[in-house]
């Protein structure tokens, strides 16, 4: 299946999600916990509105599972889903990306890698500060899943739809969009971690503990419940 390509804003943003120096990738769980909870609002007053009988508030749920055999880490939700358009939509372009000065978080428009171009302390403290700001202002959200992920799957389903879909990407190269098995209504994130390096450790966020103390540091404002599975080995 041919690869569909990210309009060129996104494809900027995800190039600088890849290739970020940005200390603080551990805030991806609070991105995607975020979109979690907000499928979940939307849910539950489309639910309200629609009528449906016998939910209530405490069958929505976030679901964090590490996989070490599979080295994935999924943050998945029973919220309002995506069929394929929005999958594509949602997901293949920032809608609110004509406000972001690329230029100005891409100071030296080193396409290599921004590593590279930071030679001193000062241009790297202040690169940082730029993507502190777009992430705060502009809610990057989905896409901090790069900084610590190779590839990503979401695999989502709308109620009442006849098929779930599952999006893909690698990064900038683009991504898939095909029919997949999902039972529920709802969207399963898999994150496919990076392998750790001398200088990043992406294996701590298979562990319960550091997952746990990381939902407890930016998540704890989140009103639905939050349940880690693990399996017992
Ligand atoms: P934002 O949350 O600020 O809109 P994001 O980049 O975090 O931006 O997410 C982009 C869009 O993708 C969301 O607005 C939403 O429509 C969709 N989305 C992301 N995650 C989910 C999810 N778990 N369930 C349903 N829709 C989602
Ligand atoms: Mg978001």
């Amino acid at each position: 299946m041919a690869k569909k390509q990210f309009k060129t804003e996104s494809k900027k943003l995800l190039d600088m999600m890849i290739n970020s120096i940005y200390t603080n990738r551990e805030i991806f769980i609070r991105e995607l916990i975020s979109n979690a909870s907000d499928a979940l609002d939307k849910r539950y007053y489309h639910d309200l509105e629609s009528g449906t009988s016998g939910v209530t508030r405490e069958d929505y749920t976030i679901r964090i599972t590490p996989d070490k055999d599979a080295r994935t880490l999924t943050i998945s939700d029973n919220g309002i889903g995506m069929t394929k358009e929005e999958l594509e939509s949602n997901l293949g372009t920032i809608a609110k990306s004509g406000s972001l000065d690329f230029k100005n978080a891409h100071q030296t428009g080193d396409e290599s890698g921004a590593e590279d171009a930071v030679s001193e302390e000062g241009s790297r403290e202040s690169k940082e500060k730029n993507v502190t700001d777009i992430i705060g202002q502009f809610g990057v959200g989905f896409y901090s899943a790069f900084m610590v992920a190779d590839k990503v799957t979401v695999t989502s389903r709308v109620q009442n739809a006849s098929n779930a879909y599952a999006w893909e990407s690698s990064g900038t190269d683009g991504y898939t969009v095909e029919e997949a098995e999902k039972a529920d209504a709802g969207t399963d994130v898999v994150l496919h971690l990076k392998a750790d390096t001398d200088a990043e450790n992406y294996s701590q966020y298979l562990e319960e503990y550091e997952i746990r103390s990381l939902i407890r540091k930016y998540s704890d404002y989140i009103h639905y419940p939050i349940t880690m599975m693990v399996t017992k080995s």
